[in-house]
């Protein structure tokens, strides 16, 4: 049985009630497994803790003592209170307070014993005191093992489940963990690259031995964490290359074929000659087009790259062979903007392209479903829409999706679902660090567009503080007197999102009376409806507007080339790829563009780094990888990536180099030692409960 105990729900280990397991479960700790696979935030030597008398000022330290008394004093300045605890051990006392945390009344009293850590401070006439000192009160009996007298993992306090009660918990259950735990790993890469085994892994990352480096182990470098860093990895690696063996084993019910009249008609219907960069990325999709096997191909090219125009020519290809094509866009805007311009290419070479989003309703929808079903139509541009039940076609023949970042996982598969084993291709315009690329993407092909289309000059950037506002406001005014256009774009937070619709609004007002008075403004917004939003969007596009307003929905897509001016207000609240999202939405046409990133002070460091970015460079390629570096990659792609793995130890910013390396190691292993179909299957079915992953691509 022993084997189970990683499988077995913490709900069954001694110790934990119904209670402390709800309180587990919310906050995703489910079985022993995933307890043991959640290091420790930190490590804290507390193998020498110091006697009070010892500490000195600036020195940051672990003590442990009993609390001989503690309250809470008002402060002089109205509304602050201070928490103070006076801690004692036998050498002596010190104090330790803490601001605005009025619970902690609740938490201590008097005679506990506790563990501080932290930095001792002269205070004046108080003395020598601790400030904001981590602690911890160590009422059980174990207190002196388990939590003191030892390199101690902190872990991060997660709703009611404190860093204390996982240690005990993690302690309890390391007890019983078998000697002869299953390694996933196989033997002979663990060997050769002398990682420890899985068991003695699991203990070290959580209680290390005496004499771990410190230093080691807050980077996550120490070899037991590497270890199971690396074994994430493999294992996430082991399933993505597998999927891509089982996809690539498919087979298309229709041959495509590319000749000389397809050649002609593609010829006709392109409006420019291509760049290098798209003329490659073409070759490389139609290549796979002609192929048995389904494409899963992203194309990545930066914002105004032009990455349109050749999923258009390779639909067109597929339409030429008489199967139908879904092309699908993340918001009503775009999709409609691909719509007119799809339309326009496309209609004198006798194609029906049609246009579906939730905006289409009662017998407008109904025919329009009727054609896609019979197949009358044969390019579909739409939203989301294109997922739903109803939707059935004919004969699907390629997808694309543009955007795809945008879009969930399910979502994808649903599309996919409509065709029989039909062409796929995605599209972004966030450009993917190579680390993040390897992880998500392992199992699609990747094409990339690196050159952009002649005659653009890169967008000047420059960050200005909101002392510096009217002289923007002046600059803008001669870029509309020129004949440009200009976009002023103002954050929305979603939870605030009813104030932040009042301050964009307020702020049109303000523009369009005190500062454009002369010229045409307008404002566009999340709430507005979708057909005053396509109004709105047209008419600034037809130049009606000279000045849009508008919260975050230009950020994708939208083309206007005459537009000049990026206007960002707040920008210390937007995240690197959105802010280049943002500045990609000028800069798309002949004229020199500039991008205005005003800001309020103070900064934070990180926002400080984001924007230095910005003015720095306009490769979105570089943003991204600062944009990884800055944020981690927690969210990277926003909260709103849908089709991010869930890593429980992985931190794609910090791994790189291990997450490569496990690639590598994971495609060897698939070459020399092909696991049989047993093994693999076993290996995929975990794969998929511990990546939480459907499908990717
Ligand atoms: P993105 O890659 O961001 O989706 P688009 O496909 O929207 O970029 O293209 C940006 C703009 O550049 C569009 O107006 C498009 O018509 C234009 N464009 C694309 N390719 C070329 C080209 N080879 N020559 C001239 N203009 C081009
Ligand atoms: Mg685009």
């Amino acid at each position: 049985m022993s084997h189970d105990l990683l499988s077995t729900p913490l709900q069954y280990v001694k110790g934990v009630g119904p209670r402390r397991a709800a309180d587990l479960e919310r906050v995703g700790l489910i079985t022993v497994e995933d307890l043991l696979y959640r290091f420790p935030i930190r490590y804290e030597d507390r193998s020498r803790l110091l006697p009070i008398a010892a500490l000195r000022p600036g020195l940051t330290a672990a003590l442990s003592g009993r609390i001989s008394s503690c309250g809470l004093r008002s402060t002089r300045r109205p509304g602050f209170k201070i928490f103070e605890a006076l801690v004692t051990d036998q050498s002596g006392s010190i104090r330790a307070t803490w601001l605005n945390q009025p619970f902690l009344r609740d938490v201590f009293t008097r005679g506990q014993h506790v563990v501080f850590f932290g930095q001792a401070d002269m205070r004046g006439r108080g003395g020598l005191q601790l400030t904001n000192p981590q602690y911890e009160i160590l009422d059980d009996e174990q207190g002196e093992t388990i939590h003191t007298g030892r390199i101690v993992p902190v872990y991060e306090k997660t709703g009611a489940v404190t860093a204390k009660i996982q240690r005990r918990l993690v302690h309890d259950v390391l007890q019983r963990l078998p000697a002869d735990l299953a390694d996933p790993l196989p033997e002979p890469t663990r060997a050769r690259l002398e990682l420890p085994p899985r068991r003695p892994a699991i203990v070290e990352a959580h209680f290390p031995s005496d004499g771990t480096d410190l230093d080691l182990l807050n980077r996550f470098a120490a070899p037991a964490q590497r270890r199971l860093i690396f074994e994430e990895a493999f294992l996430f690696q082991v399933g993505v290359l597998t999927r891509r063996l089982a996809l690539g084993a498919e087979r298309k019910p229709t041959a495509i074929c590319v000749d000389e009249r397809i050649r002609a008609s593609a010829r006709r219907v392109l409006p420019f000659k291509l760049t290098e960069g798209q003329k490659h990325a073409l070759k490389e999709i139609v290549d796979d087009l002609q192929k048995s096997r389904p494409m899963n191909r992203l194309l990545q090219g930066d914002v105004g790259a032009g990455k349109t125009i050749v999923a258009l020519l390779a639909a067109l290809v597929i339409l030429e062979n008489g199967l139908q094509v879904a092309f699908m866009a993340p918001t009503e805007i775009l999709a409609e903007q691909h719509f007119l311009n799809i339309w326009r290419l496309l209609e004198p070479a006798r194609f029906r392209v049609a246009l579906l989003t939730g905006a289409a309703t009662g017998a407008a929808r109904k025919s329009l479903l009727a054609e896609i079903e019979s197949g009358a139509a044969h390019l579909v541009v739409g939203t989301h829409a294109l997922v739903e039940d109803r939707v059935r076609f004919n004969r699907l023949g390629l997808i694309v999706i543009d955007e795809q970042h945008r879009f969930g996982v399910v979502q994808r598969a649903t599309l996919r679902s409509k065709g029989t084993r039909p062409d796929v291709l995605v599209m972004t315009a966030t450009p993917i660090p190579r680390t993040l690329a390897l992880t998500l993407y392992g199992d699609l092909d990747v094409s990339v567009i690196r050159d952009r289309p002649p005659g653009r000059q890169p967008i000047k950037t420059a960050a200005k503080p909101e002392s510096r506002r009217d002289e923007i406001y002046h600059f803008v005014r001669a870029q509309l007197d020129a004949g440009r256009q200009a976009y002023v774009v103002y954050p929305l937070v979603e939870e605030s999102e009813k104030v932040d619709l009042k301050a964009a609004t307020e702020m049109a007002d303000h523009l369009a009376q005190e500062i454009f008075p002369h010229y045409r403004v307008g404002l566009l917004h999340g709430r507005l409806r979708a057909d005053a939003k396509q109004r709105i969007m047209k008419a600034f596009a037809d130049r009606d507007l000279q000045v849009l307003v508008s919260t975050t929905v230009v950020e994708v897509g939208v083309d206007v080339p005459n537009a000049s001016v990026m206007l960002v207000e707040h920008a210390e609240r937007f995240g690197l790829a959105q802010l280049h999202q943002l500045r990609g939405r000028v800069g798309r046409g002949q004229h020199q563009s500039y991008c205005f990133l005003l800001y309020q002070s103070p900064l934070s460091d990180d926002a400080r780094a984001r924007l230095r970015a910005m003015a720095e460079t306009t490769d979105g390629f570089e943003i991204a990888e600062r944009d990884l570096m800055v944020r981690g990659a927690g969210d990277f792609f926003g909260t709103r990536q849908a089709g991010m793995p869930t890593f429980r130890l992985i931190d794609l910013a910090r791994d790189r180099e291990v997450l490569e390396l496990a690639q590598r190691e994971a495609a060897d292993w698939l070459r020399t030692e092909p696991p049989t179909p047993k093994t693999l299957g076993e290996l995929l079915h975990a794969w998929e409960q511990r990546f939480k992953l459907i499908e990717i691509g």
